[in-house]
């Protein structure tokens, strides 16, 4: 752009050289030896988990562009606590048999989630909404962490619901009752859409569609998520990003570290990523559509097993990154189904599926 502007003033005045196109020329000379390249960090709170950026750009800072594009991500579509954000009034049209009018983001967003549903076997569910409401992991795991962090660490104590009130939840859910036709979504009476689990995928998703132009390098991470952008090396273009993954074992460890190309969309799911822990058992945030429980919590005389591993994606998609992390988890968690599964699932969506646990990233 800088370039073309310089040209065509070249062009017009052909003996004259503008202060204006000296500078310009200046810049571009110093942006190719790099020395206009400036490194930017940023670290705020979004959808309830951090956000945070490292990149180096020749095109300034680009973080006030990303947190303002993921509040209204989240406020104006994503969240379902914010009555007139499109989930929440999804959700407020539950029984009316006119349905609601999709927006075409909301179109594309519930078609390739309910996609996923589909491939999963109901593994990965986005009509929960009824249950993760009633379980409120999110909310109990952040009480539970300021009560930790206070002096009264007893100051807390999570009362899971029983399993009456978990059936009467699950009831409400099922994704092969939601109908989008004509571009209008058509919900049962009851049923509440969660998307806590593409959030980040989308956000991020969004934030690799803004930058593409620009001559950027770095990672943005959201949660569980991470986007790498650009080349990591700019002498070596082929050297990978490395990217960290938690000891879902140990978290204030790594397990390793995957080596992924610029482009990437890695992303991450654990049981150890919000908890509550009450009579020895771990509630997590992860649920399993098909008992209404957290993964491996086990449901009342019906047996069960560990939630064992994290499961980590690498894919070329944000939305399906973080679609497919979820899936995964509850797959390769199912003693019924495990990790051969959760693999073969990823891979029809031309995703890589690494499994972590005790003997690290497999
Ligand atoms: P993530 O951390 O990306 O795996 O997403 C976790 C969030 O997704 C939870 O906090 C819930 O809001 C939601 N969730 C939990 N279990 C499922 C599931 N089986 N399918 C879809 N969404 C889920
Ligand atoms: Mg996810």
């Amino acid at each position: 752009m800088r370039l073309v502007c310089f040209l065509k003033e070249r062009k017009r005045h052909p003996g004259r050289l503008c202060a204006g196109c000296v500078c310009i020329a200046l810049s571009l000379v110093l942006s190719a030896c790099g020395s206009l390249v400036k490194t930017y960090t940023g670290t705020d709170l979004l959808m309830g988990t951090v956000l945070s950026m490292k990149v180096e750009s020749g095109d300034g800072d680009p973080w006030e562009e990303l947190t303002s594009m993921g509040q209204d991500l989240e406020t104006r579509e994503l969240s379902w606590r914010i009555e007139a954000s499109e989930v929440g009034r999804i959700n407020a049209s539950a029984g009316d048999p006119e349905g609601l009018e999709l927006s075409p983001e909301m179109e594309e967003i519930l078609t390739q989630c309910l996609a996923v549903s589909e491939e999963s076997g109901g593994a990965f569910d986005i009509t929960l909404g009824a249950l993760t409401q009633l379980w409120d992991l999110d909310r109990a795991a952040l009480k539970m962490q300021e009560a930790g962090s206070s002096a009264d660490p007893e100051g807390f104590t999570y009362t899971p619901p029983s399993d009456e009130e978990v059936q009467a939840a699950l009831a409400r859910c099922g994704y092969e009752r939601v109908r989008i036709e004509e571009h209008r979504i058509y919900l049962p009476e009851g049923m509440r859409i969660d998307l806590g689990a593409v959030g980040k995928g989308i956000f991020l998703g969004r934030a690799a569609e803004a930058l593409q132009e620009a001559p950027i390098s770095g990672t943005i991470s959201a949660g569980g998520s991470i986007l790498t952008l650009g080349n990591k090396n700019r002498s070596e273009p082929s050297e990978p990003w490395n990217i960290g993954i938690v000891d879902p074992t140990d978290p204030s460890q790594l397990a390793g570290a995957i080596p992924v190309p610029g482009g990437s969309f890695v992303s991450t799911s654990g049981d150890y990523e919000r908890y509550v822990e009450a009579d020895g058992v771990r509630y997590h945030h992860l649920l399993d559509p098909h008992t209404g429980y957290p993964v491996g919590v086990k449901r009342p005389a019906s047996g069960g097993a560990e939630a064992n591993f994290a499961v980590t994606i690498v894919c070329t998609d944000g939305l399906l990154s973080d679609a497919l992390s979820t899936a995964c988890f509850v797959i390769a968690n199912d003693p019924a189904r495990g990790p051969q599964q959760a693999r073969e699932l990823a891979e029809r969506f031309g995703a890589q599926m690494y499994l972590v646990g005790a003997d690290g990233i497999l």
